[in-house]
């Protein structure tokens, strides 16, 4: 899978080398409030893989956990490509799908944090949902589990 996109104005572009680790869709009330949408798609890859021009931005928004997230954006045109969940603890970031160039390339393994979610939201039948956060290793596969565990801690300091 060759992962590609851009912000809106098109300054920031970037590629993911590398298979993508899992992809979700979220919920809650952070995700719904960065987005202004009803949920956020989150294709999770190692952030090493992230080839990416332009200049961007950081913002640091609260979460549940209390050690926030990271919110990379365009500093012309103030989109969100990638965020980062500190609480990971190591060097995997999430795209933000809707920003691909072909975002019908990734479907979501599960939808999390759905008692968040709006009462007209449908969710699709035979996808595993979850009420709050998910169980990983129902979600994510073995192989993609081994590969967050062998990643290095990330200094997000
Ligand atoms: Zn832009
Ligand atoms: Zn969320």
């Amino acid at each position: 899978m060759n992962l590609t996109g851009r912000c809106a104005c098109g300054k920031v572009r970037y590629e993911v080398r590398g298979e993508p680790l899992v992809t979700m869709a979220c919920h809650c009330l952070d995700c719904q409030r960065t987005t202004g949408s009803a949920f956020v798609i989150h294709t999770t890859i190692v952030e090493s893989d992230l080839a990416i021009t332009g200049e961007t931005e950081m913002g640091l928004a609260p979460t549940g956990s209390g050690k926030g997230s990271e919110l990379h954006r365009c500093a012309d045109c103030g989109v969100i490509v990638w965020v980062h969940y500190r609480a990971i603890g190591v060097g995997a970031i999430a795209i933000r799908a809707g920003t691909l160039d072909d975002p019908s390339l990734v479907t979501p393994a599960a939808h999390i944090f759905t008692s968040r979610r709006p009462p007209w939201v449908p969710l699709p039948v035979g996808v595993p949902a979850y009420d709050e956060g998910p169980v990983r290793a129902e979600v994510w596969s073995a192989e993609s589990i081994d590969r967050l565990n062998a990643l290095p801690p990330r200094d997000s300091s």
